[in-house]
Parts: structure tokens; C-alpha cells; sequence
């Protein structure tokens, strides 16, 4: 089986995620993709977070119906900082035959250096970069600064997939909603029910 792991705050879900992880799961031929959502992102730890329970469950209402796409629970049920090498490493553990792919926004990849583990990251998995917004990604360049940074050679780890640029971000999602302005489509529709009668991002139902 090849999976896609696609992690992330998903604070909440919106269209670029449903578009990165549909357009990853086509261009690399997985099987399934797998939604992670993060209990305490490492690079977020100071940052206020909706519950796991409203990100999941945002999560499972935006999926449902792709027989593709699963919700995980691995980082939620674990403690402390959400590591991914440790995600991954418990994901190979349980069933080696996986092959894994880990699915990162251009933006995220060329931190990957910084992450923690990040050699064994990419023995564990392939990384599937994909552009953010409609600028194309540098390719060479990344591979470049990965190889350099990490002593390794990435180019046969690392795999590029574009998809139509889409130029929002969970953040522009919360602040339009507490502006009362509309999300309408930037979010599925079950998402944008569910926020609104959660009261979720500080404007509650009229
Ligand atoms: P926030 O605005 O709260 O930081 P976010 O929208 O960036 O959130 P995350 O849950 O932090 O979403 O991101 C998870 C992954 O999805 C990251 O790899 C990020 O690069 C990618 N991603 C998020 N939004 C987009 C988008 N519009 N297009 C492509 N990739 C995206």
C-alpha cells in the first residue's frame, strides 16, 4: 500500500488541503491519504489551537465520501510535541509493507533541515513537495539546499507534484471568520456549517 501522510494544524480544513492531498494521491498513484492532525505542532507551541475534537471532526465532515482519504489519530493520541519522525517511525513499525509518502507544502519543505531527525525522515519516506499559491516550485533548488543541509543526496527521496495554485491558508480562514466575512467555498460546506455552529474563530451564529 502506498500511503500519503499529510500532516498539519487543519485549524481548520480548507480547499488548498483537499486540493494538495487530491492532487498528491493522483500524481503519485496512492492508495489512500492520510489526514494528520497535529496535537501540539512543534512550530506552534506557543500559538492558541482549536480542540482535537473540532479539528478532526472538521476533518472527517471534509473527507467524507472519498474512500481515499482517513483521518489518523496517531499524533492526538500520543503526548507531548508532535514529531513526525515519530509518527512515521510508528507507522512503518506496525506494518512495514506501507510505503510512505509525506505530503509538505513548498512553504514547509525547505524547513525540513530543521525538523527533528530529518535524515531518518527521509529514509522512512519519500517527500512529496507541492507548490503553494501559483508560484511554481524551484525544484533543483530544493533538492539542492536539502542535499547540502543534510549530508545526503535527496534528489531519489523527494518528488514533486503541482496543483493549481491556491492561495489561502487556515489563518486567512480564521480571520475572515471573525471579521464576519464569507468562507463559503474556501472551505466545504459541512466545514463551514460546522464553524459557524461551533462559534469557532469568535463569531458566533445570528
Ligand atoms: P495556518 O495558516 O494556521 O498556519 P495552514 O493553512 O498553513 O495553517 P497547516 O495545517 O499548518 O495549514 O498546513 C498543513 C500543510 O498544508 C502544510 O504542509 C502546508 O504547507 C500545506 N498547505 C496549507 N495550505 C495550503 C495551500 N493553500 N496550498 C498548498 N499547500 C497548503
Amino acid at each position: 500500500m502506498r500511503i500519503g501522510i499529510f500532516g498539519g494544524t487543519f485549524d481548520p480544513i480548507h480547499l488548498g488541503h483537499l486540493v494538495l492531498a487530491e492532487q498528491c494521491w493522483e500524481q503519485c498513484r496512492l492508495d489512500e491519504v492520510w489526514f494528520v492532525p497535529a496535537a501540539l505542532p512543534p512550530h506552534k507551541l506557543d500559538a492558541t489551537i482549536s480542540s482535537a475534537k473540532a479539528r478532526s471532526e472538521m476533518i472527517e465532515f471534509a473527507i467524507a465520501g472519498n474512500p481515499a482519504f482517513k483521518l489518523s489519530s496517531i499524533e492526538l493520541n500520543r503526548s507531548g510535541p508532535s514529531y513526525t519522525v515519530t509518527t512515521l517511525e510508528e507507522l512503518t513499525a506496525s506494518d512495514p509493507s506501507r510505503e510512505l509518502f509525506l505530503l509538505i507544502g513548498a512553504d514547509s519543505v525547505r524547513d525540513l533541515p530543521t525538523w527533528r531527525e530529518p535524515r531518518r525522515i527521509l529514509e522512512l519516506a519519500t517527500v512529496v513537495a507541492v507548490n503553494r499559491g501559483r508560484a511554481a516550485v524551484a525544484q533543483a533548488e530544493t533538492v539542492q539546499i536539502l542535499t547540502e543541509q543534510l549530508g545526503i543526496d535527496a534528489s531519489g527521496r523527494v518528488q514533486f507534484v503541482e496543483m493549481p495554485g491556491i492561495d489561502t491558508s487556515a489563518t486567512d480562514i480564521r480571520n475572515r471568520v471573525a471579521d464576519g466575512l464569507s468562507v463559503r467555498y474556501l472551505v466545504p460546506r459541512a466545514v463551514e456549517m460546522y464553524l459557524r455552529e461551533n462559534g469557532l474563530y469568535g463569531r458566533k451564529e445570528s
